[in-house]
């Protein structure tokens, strides 16, 4: 027996969490946005969410985004979530209103370059790599108040706020709180952190936006 997973009511759900978990905080709900993480998704359940009213989305894939999105892209807040290599940061400008993965000042100088030849400002996030991870992209916490530093003086950028993908052996509370410091020493306001699984303590400990993929969508193919 099958049952079809269902967004709309999915989305609801996680709303309804998000928001118990903002009162519990002492928070308020409206200041915490979801990003439906709609990578590798069937293009019927990205409508699906699309029709309840969901605006904000992350991709992880410049060129998967642009063409999922083609022609659906009004009134749709897109935000990069992956990777961004140099060779893809002109149709990453052009194209995402977010981008939450800058990591090291080769990406910093080309796109403040691409900005400025554009005219585009999409709103900046720096990844940390809160659990120095090897295999993972972002500044290592030690390195995360240079390169913040760097990014605003030597390349004049706005820096709106700081992104984190935890360990998914680790308790995450302590790479948030650790990622909230680190925002909060640099004055920064913005916390995108926190996925299916964990974004309720994400909230507790001050996300402004949660990820949220497979536990909206259901299951990537
Ligand atoms: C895929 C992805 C998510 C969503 O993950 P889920 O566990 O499906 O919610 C969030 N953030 C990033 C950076 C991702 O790549």
């Amino acid at each position: 027996m099958t049952h079809s997973f269902d967004p709309a009511a999915a989305r609801a759900d996680i709303l309804t969490r998000i928001a118990a978990a903002a009162k519990a905080a002492g928070r308020e709900a409206a200041d915490v946005a979801l990003v439906a993480v709609s990578k590798q998704q069937p293009w019927d359940r990205v409508a699906t969410i699309l029709e309840t009213g969901q605006t904000v989305f992350g991709e992880n894939r410049v060129q998967d985004a642009m063409a999922a999105w083609e022609g659906h892209r009004e009134g749709v807040e897109l935000r990069l979530i992956g990777p961004l290599q140099t060779n893809k940061v002109k149709e990453a400008v052009a194209f995402f209103d977010v981008i939450e993965t800058l990591d090291r000042e080769k990406l910093a100088a080309a796109l403040a370059q691409e900005m400025t030849k554009q005219g585009r400002t999409p709103r900046l996030y720096v990844q940390v790599n809160t659990g120095e991870e090897e295999q993972k992209a972002g500044v290592i916490p030690t390195q995360a108040d240079a390169f913040i530093k760097a990014c605003r003086e030597t390349h004049g950028l706005v820096i709106e706020g700081l992104m984190c993908i935890p360990p998914a052996e680790e308790p995450p509370g302590p790479h948030f709180a650790l990622l909230a410091k680190i925002a909060a020493r640099n004055g920064i306001a913005k916390l995108s952190m926190g996925m299916s699984d964990d974004f309720e303590t994400a909230v507790r400990f001050g996300a402004t936006s949660v990820r949220v993929g497979s536990a909206l969508f259901g299951p990537r193919g």
